[in-house]
């Protein structure tokens, strides 16, 4: 069998996916963080679970990049350190700067989360440092390549800024949970999600790629259900919760 063709069918696999995750997350809300409940199984310890769920992401897409046909191309490195940017965060520290004590993290979340990053990685790794035609460095120069990188850019800076935000919520040890009155939070309850959303999108339009436009539809498909279940959550919990706030889109959602 061709890889092109298992290429293909993992592609439309994430596409069919998105809909039934983003239709599913709706009712069942990921049992970690402040979603954590009974019944899911064993678990292990959040900043470990993290870790390890992010890290494959990291490694891949550097595994594929070296044994790709785009080792010389400016425009692969620079993909290469836009998606490395993320990750080394992602993986490398903002796991050992959570906070909340001894906080669990279901391994079958792990084992779901951990399938998808490797399907994730791989096909955007092998689209952009194999199977695409070459990215002339012209396209430093195009409008979609400039504009995708402003949004990743600016969901970047969102995503963290706003986690740190939150993270900052709590002293050493603390477990609660507190209402956010700063940066972004005065408008939509999770702007960390809301960053995200817009760093893929801005992936999926500086590639130009259906893996990077995959990417950005799973990340809505998982991030905006469960932007409406913490929504939910907060407004159940602090009767005092600011009532001009939404869930994830300012002023709209
Ligand atoms: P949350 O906003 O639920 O939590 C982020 C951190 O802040 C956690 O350590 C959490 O603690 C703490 N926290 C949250 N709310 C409060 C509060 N009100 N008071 C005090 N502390 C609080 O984000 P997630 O854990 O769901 O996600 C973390 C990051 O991972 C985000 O940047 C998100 O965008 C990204 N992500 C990306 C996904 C994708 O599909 N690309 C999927 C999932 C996450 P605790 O753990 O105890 O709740």
């Amino acid at each position: 069998m061709e890889e092109s063709f298992i290429f293909n069918i993992l592609l439309i696999a994430v596409f069919i996916t998105s809909i039934f995750v983003f239709i599913i997350l709706f009712f069942i809300t990921a049992p970690y963080g402040r979603h954590m409940r009974k019944g899911w199984g064993i678990t292990l310890k959040a900043k470990f679970g993290w870790f390890l769920m992010e890290f494959p992401s990291l490694a891949i897409i550097l595994i594929l990049f070296l044994i790709g046909n785009r080792k010389n191309n400016p425009v692969a490195i620079a993909f290469l350190i836009i998606w490395s940017a993320h990750y080394f965060h992602r993986a490398m520290i903002y796991p050992f700067m959570m906070k909340g004590g001894n906080k669990k993290f279901p391994v079958l979340i792990l084992a779901f989360a951990l399938i998808f990053n490797f399907i994730n990685s791989y096909l955007n790794g092998r689209y952009l440092f194999y199977f695409s035609g070459i990215y002339s460095i012209s396209w430093f120069g195009d409008p979609r390549f400039i504009v995708g990188l402003i949004l990743f850019i600016s969901g970047m800076f969102i995503n963290i800024q706003s986690d740190y935000t939150l993270l900052k919520l709590r002293t050493e040890g603390e477990t609660g949970y507190k209402i956010c009155y700063k940066g972004f939070f005065r408008f939509i309850s999770s702007p960390n999600y809301f960053g995200e959303i817009l760093e893929w999108t801005g992936w999926a339009i500086l590639t130009w790629s259906l893996a990077g436009l995959a990417f950005a539809l799973f990340t809505v498909a998982n991030l905006a259900p469960r932007a409406y279940s913490n929504h939910k959550w907060y407004k159940n919990k602090f009767p005092s919760y600011p009532k001009e706030r939404k869930a994830l889109i300012p002023f709209i959602y």
